[in-house]
């Protein structure tokens, strides 16, 4: 067996525990700060399809920026392979530094996986160049919908297809960019810098598609957009994971339109998992609706009253 092969077995194994279907599952080890290294051996609960083979797997990773700020502590998560998993929490929770961990670019931020693993379809990628990690199929969109200003919405695809190689090829997959976004269709021939945020939004998930990626990871696509609009992008989100098979890791603030498209969800505080669980638990789940989707029972909570609850949320106490 490679190192790789046992490493991947033992993230199938770390959530082979017998809580299946008991709704969310709690971690005690949880804390508002830091944590010594040796709880985070505690592996992540059962997926709510536990034949489901994961695609990516991270296992008690760690990660520091400029050698000594600890920011993940231990996280374990993964994804299975065609399924759509999200990544909630609130500010600073670590959601982007987790997506850049895996994506290989924490080192333009001085930032390093420092422990644990990151398995992609059976092989470790942790610290590998982030090119061979898109190259592997690994594409992130990063948040705020970043493209080239400067360049026609056309090029801007064409740019995200440099590791697809023929011209012909290349067309394709505009083609097939244009045929989820048919806005984009009309404006091809416009400067990315003139189209609307949401247009740009379509244009940063069109530039990933045309990579023809096997994973995406989302940063927040929903970040300063029209709650219409929201709904509409994450719907073509939902056709590329079952049109084209793409497996996608959403990471996102608004909870309930992520828990809306994802089949499985987990929560991240101060660096680590604190709840998981399928998407649907987690959607009728009261800590959930009271915490991040502002329906607990007393109404809908201001981010003040999230905080002060926090010290007492029950998955932490
Ligand atoms: P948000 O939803 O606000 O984007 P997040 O959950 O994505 O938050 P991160 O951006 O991953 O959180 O940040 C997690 C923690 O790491 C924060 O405390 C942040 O200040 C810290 N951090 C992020 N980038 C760096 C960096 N380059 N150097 C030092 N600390 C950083």
């Amino acid at each position: 067996m490679t190192d790789s092969a046992s490493d991947r077995r033992s993230v199938a194994a770390s959530n082979g525990r017998s809580d299946a279907g008991s709704g969310p599952a709690r971690r005690s080890d949880a804390a508002s700060g830091p944590a010594p290294r040796s709880d985070a051996a505690a592996g992540p609960a059962p997926r709510s399809d536990p034949d489901a083979t994961p695609l990516l797997g991270l296992n008690n990773i760690e990660v520091l920026y400029d050698d000594v700020i600890l920011v993940l502590r231990g996280l374990s998560l993964e994804v299975a392979e065609g399924g759509i998993a999200a990544l909630l929490g609130s500010n600073g929770a670590g959601k982007t530094t987790t997506l850049k961990a895996i994506s290989g670019l924490l080192y333009v931020e001085d930032g390093e996986v420092s422990d644990g693993t990151i398995v992609f379809d059976g092989e470790e990628i942790q610290g590998m160049d982030a090119h061979r990690i898109v190259e592997k199929g690994v594409f992130q969109v990063l948040e705020g919908r970043r493209v080239f200003e400067h360049l026609t919405v056309r090029e801007n695809l064409l740019a995200g297809g440099y590791t697809r190689g023929t011209r012909r090829g290349l067309n394709a997959d505009a083609d097939k960019v244009y045929h989820y976004f048919p806005a984009l269709a009309e404006r091809r021939g416009q400067l990315a810098g003139h189209l609307s945020g949401g247009e740009q939004q379509m244009l940063a998930l069109g530039r990933a598609l045309m990579a023809s990626p096997r994973m995406m990871l989302l940063d927040e696509p929903s970040l300063g957009l029209a709650p219409m609009l929201v709904e509409s992008i994450f719907e073509i989100v939902r056709r590329i994971n079952r049109e084209e098979g793409t497996t996608i890791l959403l990471v996102e603030q608004n909870a309930r339109v992520a828990l809306s498209v994802a089949d499985y969800g987990y929560i991240m505080e101060g660096g680590r998992v604190v709840l998981e669980g399928a998407a649907e638990e987690l959607r009728t789940n009261e800590d959930v609706k009271e915490f991040y989707l502002g329906l607990g029972d007393g109404g809908r909570r201001s981010y003040r009253d999230v905080k002060h609850y926090r010290r007492r949320k029950r998955w932490l106490s």
